[in-house]
């Protein structure tokens, strides 16, 4: 840090600030993690410095054995630990892997057929009225995924995000009454709706999902299983999550984030079939920019870490720990979306204490309580102020934190909420007793100390 702290100590003072507010707070971000040491500091080191666009062995510059060497290490490991045909490690992030996937997808189920119909090997070698042809065809395909007031993610074909520009789509949702994903009015949906891309994967849903059951649907209607599981591949490397809830069987793609239940660096990666594996390939230089060798290398060290038995211990706990939770808040008299999880995290509706999302976010935040706000099924409070608090236990299961310290948690956390006072005037204001913030600070360095 007094190297930094020499050329620009502002940073150096962030490094610091974040170490110490880490320390001193119950981390319950549901996609947030502790990379490992040997995680970090291969992060910190000369592979950052060197350009690589390509693959493995056909690179577009010279001198890239290292970014090979690591580049196939973590690809290695990815097919091993989930189970894969092919591993594709360059993504910079999540919405990068799934934008790779939707373009691998649109390479592979429109432009190779149109390529072999015009009898052109090349993009560049069709003529000018194949090629608007084709242009029409990739942006006339359609997507199906879930709602983002279920839990699915902004990339799954909404508005705001280049996957809602790109596909004409629809969103499937949960059941009203019992919260869970309702299969037969997808399939209705699919069947009608007829997608090239059928999206699984979430955010924010507490629960397991059938992914065999999935791929029926997309096999009823032709179309490619994508399943997106940052949120839960921690979950799936460490064998939590088996038979249909495991998606790699099943899913012609699977994307994920290296960063979240997997405790990685920051990143994603993609999983697919063999039949899919060139197209991904294409990612760099198609959607992303040059491979950054430090981060694959550092996604290297994290799969080969979750490839231990210990790292099954863990993601094993990480899903007691979440049920120990939610056991807790229910007791305490909270209503969970579906009632409870069999997951990593827990989605909790705050309207019955009166408050939105945002006031129990930030009162929670006062208390040394780490969390975000999310909307809930149907939420009147809409995307941003919300009705819900989405809490994980990657993290502190990460810390040492058993089910034991997760009941406190819970404990802690109803304390904050029945006495937050909302404002009647504004959905951001409310009042937190300093009395309780205290207590609850207390409460929780008292927790973190006992597990550094
Ligand atoms: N996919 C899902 C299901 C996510 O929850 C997220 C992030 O929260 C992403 C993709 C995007 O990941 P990133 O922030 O690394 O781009």
């Amino acid at each position: 840090l007094d190297v930094i702290a020499a050329v620009e100590p502002g940073v150096a003072g962030a490094i610091r600030g974040e170490l110490a507010d880490q320390r001193a707070s119950l981390k319950l971000i549901a996609s947030e993690n502790y990379a490992s040491p040997a995680v970090l500091l291969t992060m910190g080191t000369w592979l950052s410095d060197k350009y690589a666009e390509g693959t493995i062995g056909h690179r577009f510059y010279a001198g890239c054995q290292n970014i090979d060497t690591v580049e196939r290490l973590a690809a290695d490991h990815a097919k091993a630990l989930f189970g894969a045909e092919h591993a594709y490690v360059q993504p910079h992030s999540g919405i990068d892997a799934n934008l790779v996937a939707f373009w691998g997808i649109l390479a592979h189920r429109v432009e190779s057929p149109a390529l072999a119909a015009a009898g052109a090997r090349h993009v560049n070698d069709l003529s000018e009225d194949d090629w608007e042809t084709l242009r029409k065809a990739l942006g006339d395909q359609r997507a199906l995924g879930m709602s983002l007031d279920a839990g699915g993610h902004l990339t799954h074909g909404f508005r705001p995000n280049i996957s809602g520009k790109m596909f004409h789509q629809r969103s499937y949702g949960t059941d009203p009454e019992t919260g869970l994903l309702d299969y037969d009015a997808l399939r209705a949906t699919a069947r009608e709706f007829r997608p090239l891309v059928l999206i699984a994967g979430y955010s924010a849903y507490p629960r397991r999902v059938d992914f065999a059951r999935m791929r029926e649907i997309a096999d009823e209607v032709g179309a490619v299983l994508m399943v997106d599981m940052a949120h839960f591949a921690g979950l799936v490397a460490g064998k939590v999550f088996t038979g249909v809830h495991d998606p790699v069987p099943y899913a012609h793609v699977t994307t994920t984030t290296t960063h979240k239940s997997l405790r990685g660096p920051r990143g994603g990666l993609v999983l697919c079939q063999r039949e899919y594996a060139d197209s991904i390939d294409r990612g760099c230089p198609m959607v992303l920019g040059g491979p950054l060798g430090n981060v694959m290398a550092a996604k290297a060290v994290a799969l080969a870490e979750a490839r231990q038995v210990a790292f099954a211990d863990y993601a094993h706990a990480v899903a007691a720990n979440a049920v120990a939770l939610a056991e807790g808040l229910v007791r305490r008299g909270v209503r969970l979306v579906t009632g409870g999880t069999d997951n990593h995290l827990v989605l909790l509706d705050v309207s019955t204490y009166g408050l939105t999302g945002r006031q129990a976010e930030s009162a929670l935040l006062d208390a040394g309580i780490v969390t975000n706000r999310n909307a809930i099924p149907r939420d009147p409070n809409g995307a941003w102020y919300t009705s819900g608090i989405r809490v994980g236990t990657p993290a502190l299961t990460s810390r040492g934190f058993g089910p034991q310290e997760f009941d406190r948690v819970a404990e802690l956390i109803v304390g904050v909420l029945t006495d937050t006072t909302p404002s009647s005037t504004s959905k951001a204001k409310y009042d937190l007793p300093p009395g309780t913030a205290g207590k609850t600070r207390a409460a929780a360095a008292e927790l973190l100390t006992a597990h550094p």
